[in-house]
């Protein structure tokens, strides 16, 4: 294992054991539940925003380490950001997640994402890391629909 796979090993890891963001958000305007079956990782995410902004945001994250350390890194990069800013920060993510060429330059806000380009190498473990994403998208569009008082569930396949 080269240095910087045990740098990014070990920022997973810091991230899993010390999740940020954690917990429930009491009144959020959107709460959804998401659930990777083929692994078990559950997460309730909770956000509030309006038609500009993602003000705040907590998850509960019940899953392996890749899945929490994933969500905890989301919960940072978009905390706080213009709503155009977050969809933008979930596409560079997803498609570097995604891509066979794997290209996707990160800026430096988005740095601690390079911990995650790693489980690329575990095919079976890349909807770990993107289930906060799914989730956090499904939302957004949940959001955008208007329809912000029924629960909702966002399940990886
Ligand atoms: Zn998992």
């Amino acid at each position: 294992m080269s240095l910087t796979d045990e740098l990014y090993r070990e920022t997973i890891l810091d991230h899993y054991h010390h999740p940020r963001n954690q917990g429930e958000l009491n009144n959020a305007t959107i709460k959804i539940e998401g659930v990777n079956p083929l692994c078990g990782d559950e997460i309730t995410l909770y956000f509030n925003a309006d038609d500009k902004t993602l003000s705040d945001v907590k998850i509960n994250s019940h899953g392996c380490s890749i899945n929490t350390a994933s969500g905890s890194i989301m919960t940072e990069c978009v905390k706080g950001q213009s709503l155009e800013n977050v969809k933008e920060v979930i596409n560079t993510f997803k498609t570097m997640m995604l891509s066979k060429e794997d290209n996707t330059e990160l800026s430096e806000e988005l740095e601690e994402l390079e911990c995650l380009r790693g489980v690329k190498k575990y095919p079976v473990r890349i909807k770990c890391a993107l289930l906060p994403w799914n989730t956090l998208q499904q939302g957004l569009e949940r959001l955008s629909s208007g329809k912000t008082d029924n629960q909702d569930q966002y399940v990886e396949k």
